[in-house]
């Protein structure tokens, strides 16, 4: 097939062919790479429908893509597949200040959608650390969240609908407005984190909530991370309901000091913050927090009282992603979710681990909802290191299992994570696969991916 066969799918100007701009959708921010054999930017939903058929007739598969910055290999395209672009269908359709719901095109950037919420001081939550960059499409389909999870929950719990096209190139329209519903199956969950391996979502509508007014922060040092998770499971249950809980190991920490001049004592850092709609309550809150911590064995704690403070606490957590990949030239980012009860083992079992094969990790995470990050910190031109690099993940993906886990809490499964796939499901496994066969009998959606 010659590529004239293609370009005139949809306006040529938007079907990109030549190998400098194919180069540039060959991966995602993993290691993985390929080639796509041409890349659409759609501008509507006709549009994505005369890709589908095309890539029906002919047995193509499909990629779908927002900005490409899969943490699993998602994003990465097919062997052979043409990529769907959505970076020309960014339209906010609809502000339903009313019903508090947002319809969107699925490029829009979850930043940018959030910026234009401000004025109804509506907002939607799951911040995820690329939020400047990814989009809504994006998200819905590895079901991403972030540092807010803890108090508000994943993308999952904000999807209303969706409008998708299937891999027969029919346009349906899953789910409803309604505040709730009993009515059949739910097929809007059944996407939200399926990796664009199910068919092509071309429209959201997204509940949205009102935007807390009051934030109180404070960072704690502890000098055992055992300590640090006792602290966070008692923060948990005693229903102080933080809209962040973070944690951040020692060797993270050391990392940091490395590279950023900035100042964290202990061997483990907790990062608190209560936000709400009065003063008075989040400050209660806080204090409630910092008790704990104290009661849980916490050699230090350092409080925000204005916004600048509050920036300089921030500055350890955002630093520790960027100085960790200046310490190593490859790092492993991983996402294992443990039930809050086992946090402190699987922290253990990290340690271990990384003695054991003798590889670097630096861990932090959303320790508020049980996601730890363990990150590898190897170098990919090292055959041995990459070696013991496979090990190593298996060994923290059957310990997570084995607590009662999951192999992913935000970043989904992708290319990377889909040998561990029978490890967690099981027999049910098999039920995902005749599930994909149903909406996908082809195999075009995205295939190698997940499953
Ligand atoms: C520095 C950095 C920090 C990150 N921090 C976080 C974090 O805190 N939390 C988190 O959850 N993730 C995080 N991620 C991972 C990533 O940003 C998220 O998974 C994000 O949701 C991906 O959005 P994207 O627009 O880049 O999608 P892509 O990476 O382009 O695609 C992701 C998946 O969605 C599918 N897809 C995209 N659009 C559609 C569509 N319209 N229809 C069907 N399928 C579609 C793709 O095929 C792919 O399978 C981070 C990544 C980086 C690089």
């Amino acid at each position: 097939m010659s590529s004239k066969d293609f370009q005139s799918i949809i306006e040529h100007e938007r079907v990109l062919t030549s190998p400098e701009e194919l180069v540039t959708y060959s991966y995602d921010a993993t290691e993985n790479r390929c080639i796509p054999k041409a890349v659409f930017r759609p501008i509507n939903e006709e549009e994505v429908r005369k890709i589908i058929n095309f890539s029906r007739d002919n047995e193509i598969p499909l990629t779908p893509r927002g900005a490409g910055t899969s943490l699993s290999g998602c994003a990465v395209p097919s062997e052979g597949s043409f990529v769907i672009d959505f970076g020309l269908m960014r339209g906010i359709k609809e502000i339903d200040t009313e019903n508090s719901f947002v319809t969107v095109e699925p490029g829009v950037v979850y930043e940018s959608l959030n910026s234009n919420l401000v004025e109804s001081n509506l907002f939607f939550p799951p911040d995820p650390g690329s939020g400047n960059v990814c989009t809504i499409g994006g998200m819905v389909s590895t079901n991403a969240s972030g540092i807010r999870a803890v108090k508000y929950g994943t993308t999952r719990d904000y999807v209303q609908r969706l409008r998708v096209v299937l891999a027969s190139g029919e346009a349906v329209t899953l789910g409803n407005l309604a505040p709730k519903s009993s009515a059949g199956y739910d097929l809007v969950g059944f996407f939200v984190g399926s990796e664009g391996t199910l068919g092509i979502i071309t429209e959201i509508t997204l509940k949205i909530i009102k935007r807390p007014i009051y934030f109180a922060v404070a960072s704690l040092s502890f000098d055992s991370m055992v300590k640090a998770a006792k602290a966070v499971g008692e923060i948990i249950s005693s229903g102080l309901d933080p809209s962040v809980l973070e944690i951040i190991d020692d060797k993270t920490l050391r990392v940091i000091k490395m590279y950023q001049d900035i100042e964290v004592g202990g061997n483990g850092v907790l990062l608190v913050e209560m936000d709400g709609f009065s003063k008075e309550d989040v400050w209660n809150r806080l204090d409630t927090a910092l008790e704990i911590c104290d009661l849980s064995g916490a050699s230090g704690s350092n409080v925000a009282r204005t916004s600048e403070e509050r920036e300089a606490l921030w500055r350890a957590r955002k630093a520790a992603l960027p100085s960790l990949a200046r310490y190593k030239p490859t790092l492993i980012l991983e996402d294992v979710t443990v039930p809050l009860s086992r946090l402190s083992e699987m922290l253990g079992e990290i340690t271990k681990i990384s003695d054991k094969h003798g590889i670097e990790i630096a861990t932090f995470g959303h320790a508020g909802d049980g996601n730890l990050h363990p990150t590898l910190l190897v170098d990919r031109k090292s055959p041995v290191e990459m070696e013991q690099t496979k090990k190593v993940m298996e060994e923290i993906f059957r310990a997570a299992l084995s607590l009662g886990g999951t192999l992913s809490g935000e970043h989904g499964i992708g290319l990377s994570k889909r040998e561990f796939m029978k490890l967690e499901h099981k027999n049910s496994l098999d039920l995902m696969k005749k599930l994909k066969n149903v909406f996908d009998p082809k195999n075009l959606m995205n295939p190698g991916k997940v499953l």
